[in-house]
C-alpha cells in the first residue's frame, strides 16, 4: 500500500479498490460497484444476520423499490424528514407519470400500507418482517464508498405488536442480536440515545449504535427505533383486541447497512491492508506453496486443501506459478485473509504446516493431523481484533487519538435540554450525539447543574 493508516482518509480510499471491494469509476456520483471480493464479504454479513433473524421468528420479505407520492404523503413528519434525500421518478417512457414514484430511502411507506391489509386481529401479532435490499438517498455531502453513498445496501426489520411493552421487549431482542453480530464482526460500539431533535422522523425514540473510526470521528452503524403508535395512527394499522375493541398496533424497526463493511475495513485494517474477522471473511485460510524439490508436494497440498474445505472452512489455494511466495504473502495480507499456511519441502518432510495469523507477527508450526486446531486459531484472530478495536475505542474516548490523527470525541455529563447541548457544542466545536446508555453514568449537567448523564460529542461521518 502507498498510504499508511496515519493518513486515514487516503488509506481508506486506496484500500477499498486495491483489495477488490469496490470500483469507484462507475460514472454516477455516489454509486459504486460491488466487486466480487467486497460483495462476498457483504453476503457473509447478510447471511449471518439472516440466519439469526429467522431463528428469532422474523420472516423475510421483498417489497417493491418504488413508493408512490400518494403513499409517501400519507406520512406526517416522516416524509419531511426525508424530503431532501428522495430520488423521484417522474416519467415512464415519454409520458409524465400521474403519480410520481420515489425510490425507497427506507421502507416504512411501502410496508405499512400492506400491514394495514394484513393485520386484522390480535392473533396476527406480533408480526415480524425483514428485508435485505438496496435503498437510495440523494446525498449532497461528500460521498465515500460504504460510508456515505447514494445507493445503499440496507437491512431493515419492521415489527408490529399488541402493546408498548411487547414493542419494548422487541427492542431488547434487537439489542441481543446486535451484540451477537458485532461480537462476530469484532466491532465495539456505544448505544447512544439520539436527542429528540435528531431522532428518526416519526419515532418515539431512537437508539443508535455508534463506533469510532481511526480518524477519531464516529460512525453510526446500526439503529433501533421505538415507533409507539405514531406510524400505525398515520397508516391506520389496527387490530381487534381479545375483547373485540379496535386498537392501533405498536411498532419497532432495526436498521443496518453496508456501513458495517466500512467499520470492518477501517477499525481492523493496518498499514499492510485489510484484516477481516474470520466469521465474515470471504477467504479464511490461504495456502501458499513454497516451491521445492519434494515429489509429494502437490499431493500433500491438495489433500490438505480438501481436508480444510471438508471442515467447512473457506480456504483458497494460491497455486499461481508466475508469482513468488513473498509476493503472495503481501497480496493476501493486503486482502485481509485471517490465516496463511505455508507448505514447502520441510513441512512435507516433517508432516507439518507453517501457519501465520494476520493479527500476529511470526509463525507457528502445527502437525498435519492437528487440523482441528484451526477452530481455535480463528478464535485467536477474532480475540486479537476485538482487543485492539476496544482499545482504540477506549483510547479515543479518553482523548488519545491514533498516531497522525486528532481525537474528535469527547464525553460530558449533560441534561436533556437543547440549549445546554448547544452551549456544549459551541464550547467543544463537536456535535451532540446523545446520551450513552450502555456504558455512561449519571451525574450533574456540566452546563446547568441539573440531573444528567454521560453524553457523546463527536464529529460524525
Ligand atoms: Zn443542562
Amino acid at each position: 500500500m502507498e498510504n499508511s493508516r496515519k493518513n486515514f482518509s487516503e488509506w481508506y480510499n486506496e484500500i477499498v479498490e486495491l483489495a477488490g471491494l469496490t470500483d469507484k469509476r462507475y460514472p454516477v456520483k455516489g454509486m459504486n460497484v460491488w466487486m466480487p471480493y467486497g460483495f462476498h464479504l457483504m453476503k457473509n454479513i447478510d447471511e449471518t444476520i439472516r440466519k439469526r433473524f429467522l431463528e428469532d421468528n422474523f420472516e423475510e420479505v421483498m417489497f417493491p423499490a418504488l413508493i408512490s407520492r400518494a403513499m409517501f404523503e400519507e406520512e406526517f413528519e416522516h416524509i419531511r424528514g426525508f424530503e431532501k434525500e428522495l430520488f423521484w421518478i417522474t416519467k415512464g417512457g415519454k409520458e409524465s407519470l400521474e403519480d410520481d414514484l420515489a425510490m425507497r430511502p427506507t421502507s416504512e411507506a411501502a410496508i405499512y400500507p400492506m400491514f394495514r391489509l394484513w393485520i386484522r386481529d390480535h392473533a396476527d401479532l406480533p408480526m415480524r418482517m425483514f428485508q435485505i435490499v438496496q435503498v437510495w438517498r440523494y446525498e449532497t455531502k461528500h460521498t465515500r464508498p460504504f460510508m456515505r453513498s447514494r445507493d445503499i445496501h440496507f437491512i431493515e426489520c419492521h415489527t408490529a405488536h399488541e402493546n408498548y411493552e411487547d414493542a419494548e421487549a422487541q427492542l431488547q431482542i434487537y439489542r441481543s442480536e446486535w451484540s451477537y453480530f458485532t461480537e462476530l464482526m469484532c466491532l465495539p460500539y456505544m448505544e447512544v440515545e439520539r436527542p429528540d431533535w435528531d431522532k428518526f422522523p416519526g419515532a418515539v425514540y431512537t437508539r443508535a449504535f455508534d463506533t469510532i473510526m481511526p480518524s477519531g470521528r464516529t460512525l453510526q452503524i446500526g439503529t433501533i427505533h421505538q415507533y409507539g403508535q405514531n406510524f400505525a395512527k398515520n397508516y391506520d394499522v389496527k387490530f381487534a383486541k381479545e375483547n373485540g375493541e379496535s386498537e392501533y398496533v405498536y411498532q419497532t424497526t432495526f436498521g443496518m447497512s453496508e456501513r458495517l463493511v466500512a467499520a470492518i475495513i477501517s477499525i481492523h485494517g493496518d498499514d499492510k491492508g485489510l484484516i477481516l474477522p474470520p466469521q465474515v471473511a470471504p477467504i479464511q485460510i490461504v495456502i501458499v506453496p513454497i516451491p521445492g524439490k519434494s515429489q509429494n508436494g502437490e499431493k500433500y497440498i491438495n489433500e490438505l486443501y480438501r481436508s480444510l474445505k471438508d471442515m467447512g472452512l473457506r480456504v483458497h489455494l494460491d497455486s499461481r506459478d508466475s508469482y513468488t511466495p513473498g509476493f503472495k504473502f503481501n497480496y493476501w495480507e493486503m486482502k485481509g485473509v485471517p490465516v496463511r499456511i505455508e507448505i514447502g519441502d520441510r513441512e512435507i518432510e516433517e508432516n507439518t504446516l507453517t501457519v501465520n495469523l494476520r493479527t500476529q507477527r511470526g509463525r507457528i508450526k502445527i502437525k498435519r493431523d492437528e487440523l482441528g486446531r484451526f477452530r481455535d486459531i480463528m478464535k485467536t484472530v477474532s480475540n486479537d481484533l476485538r482487543e485492539r478495536a476496544s482499545k482504540m475505542l477506549l483510547d479515543n474516548m479518553e482523548g488519545k487519538a491514533m498516531e497522525g490523527q486528532e481525537s474528535n470525541v469527547e464525553t460530558h455529563i449533560m441534561c436533556r435540554s437543547k440549549s445546554c447541548s448547544e452551549e456544549m457544542e459551541r464550547r467543544t466545536n463537536l456535535t451532540m450525539m446523545g446520551h450513552i446508555m450502555n456504558t455512561g453514568k449519571n451525574g450533574k449537567c456540566e452546563v446547568c447543574g441539573n440531573e444528567g448523564r454521560t453524553a457523546l460529542f463527536s464529529k460524525p461521518y
